[in-house]
């Protein structure tokens, strides 16, 4: 309404309308305005007392309002492409422009919100027939190439959706591939995406379409197809599965746990050099070195403790972040997994009953001494050596009067 006492329309646009017609929820609202989106936006924020943030030279805006929570604003645009992978050119236009410039037909639909239209599907491409069809398409012959992230956006959909490329689209898709067009994105480009892929509910399908169309070696040539579609991989959702559940509790972060598995098996340099041509972030980076360098030295050091040595497990799995755990349990055999399973379970949440306070008081001095004592106290404990309070208490006691 107000978009059209400024003369101006407004359309609904992008996932939530794709979801809509497959029937699956999505909140998220992005709207497209024919006319100027920004200037909307300002009206439409003092109108209601929300704030709009994020304004851009592309007329793109977000809107924080209490009742309808984020909108994503944007004046109609069109785009051109310079050369492949580079970020586009963009004009203002018209909603059929602006459903244009998007990746696949799915996408590119629109619900009119003009109170004289209002409902109205806009489907200039078939977007609807080719959800009914289960198929992705590409709206334009380069559209790949255009923007090599479309690859990686479409396999998302598909492994999401269980839709197939539609031929002439996997025809370009692998075409771009042969001409080496992924190599020409940037690494933070690529792991936004690889993260999104890794985020999914159907993340290990996606990984699994990744290596059926050979993807991960156009990224780089470490990653190879097994990579994606190793015993390893088919071994990760269980393992999350089943560590999540011990755990009692969310536990590790599962797209985390996937993309660590990009670098399992990778040696030392090569899982440098991935991490850098993703320019992974600090906290991902740790983890994936973590996993190409550290399973198989924690799972050998694994195989030579067994039951009787829970605190030894204790101290081995302790500093291990959770996404390594799951990583360890994929990867060990049945042994090795039944210790991790104890751990989880049961020997993680040992700790003696007596603080380092009460230890303090019981007559060892401040210092590190203290936690020598507490760290002696868990492993007696782990030992069954101590069981009660009590015994704990003997314990400490018995120290203080040897030291005197
Ligand atoms: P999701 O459900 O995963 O959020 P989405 O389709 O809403 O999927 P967004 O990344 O939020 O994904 O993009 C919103 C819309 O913007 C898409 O539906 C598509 O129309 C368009 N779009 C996003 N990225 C691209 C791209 N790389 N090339 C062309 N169009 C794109």
């Amino acid at each position: 309404m107000l978009a059209r006492d400024m003369g101006q329309t407004a359309y609904l646009v992008g996932g939530m309308v794709r979801d809509l017609a497959i029937g699956c929820r999505n909140i998220d609202l992005d709207i497209v305005i024919e006319g100027d989106a920004l200037d909307l936006a300002g009206v439409f924020a003092r109108a209601t007392g929300s704030s709009v943030k994020g304004r851009t030279k592309f007329g793109t805006c977000k809107i924080e309002s209490r009742a309808f929570g984020t909108i994503d604003l944007a004046t109609a645009r069109s785009e051109s492409y310079r050369h492949p992978g580079a970020l586009p050119d963009v004009e203002a236009s018209n909603l059929k422009a602006d459903l244009a410039r998007r990746d696949f037909t799915v996408n590119a639909m629109a619900i009119s919100l003009d109170p004289h239209r209002y409902g109205r599907l806009l489907d200039p491409f078939g977007g609807f027939a080719d959800i009914s069809g289960g198929r992705l398409r590409i709206l334009h012959p380069a559209g790949f190439r255009d923007d090599p992230t479309r690859i990686l956006r479409g396999v998302r959909f598909a492994a999401r959706f269980g839709f197939t490329f539609e031929s002439g689209t996997l025809a370009r898709l692998r075409a771009c591939l042969r001409e080496g067009c992924v190599g020409s994105v940037s690494g933070k480009r690529i792991y936004t995406e690889l993260n999104l892929i890794c985020m999914e509910d159907k993340a290990r399908r996606a990984l699994g379409l990744l290596g059926k169309y050979r993807i991960p070696e156009s990224i780089d040539p470490v990653l190879g197809r097994k990579t994606v579609r190793s015993r390893h991989m088919r071994r990760l959702a269980p393992a999350i599965a089943r560590v999540d559940l011990s755990a009692g509790e969310v536990f590790a972060e599962k797209r985390l746990c996937w993309l660590a598995g990009l670098f399992f098996g990778l040696k030392r340099r090569q899982a440098a050099h991935l991490a850098d041509r993703l320019d992974l972030p600090g906290r991902e980076r740790e983890a994936c070195l973590w996993v190409s360098a550290e399973v198989p030295r924690t799972l050998v050091k694994l195989s030579r403790l067994d039951a009787g040595s829970a605190y030894r497990v204790v101290k081995l799995l302790r500093p291990v972040a959770p996404e390594g755990i799951v990583h360890l349990f994929a990867a060990s055999g049945r042994r090795e997994r039944n210790l991790i399973a104890a751990y989880l379970k049961a020997w993680r949440d040992v700790s003696p009953s007596l603080n380092g306070r009460r230890v303090v008081a019981l007559g060892i001095e401040k210092g590190p001494l203290v936690g020598r004592v507490l760290e002696r106290l868990l492993e007696l404990r782990l030992q069954g050596k101590l069981t009660s309070p009590e015994d704990e208490i003997a314990y400490v006691r018995r120290r203080v009067r040897l030291r005197r």
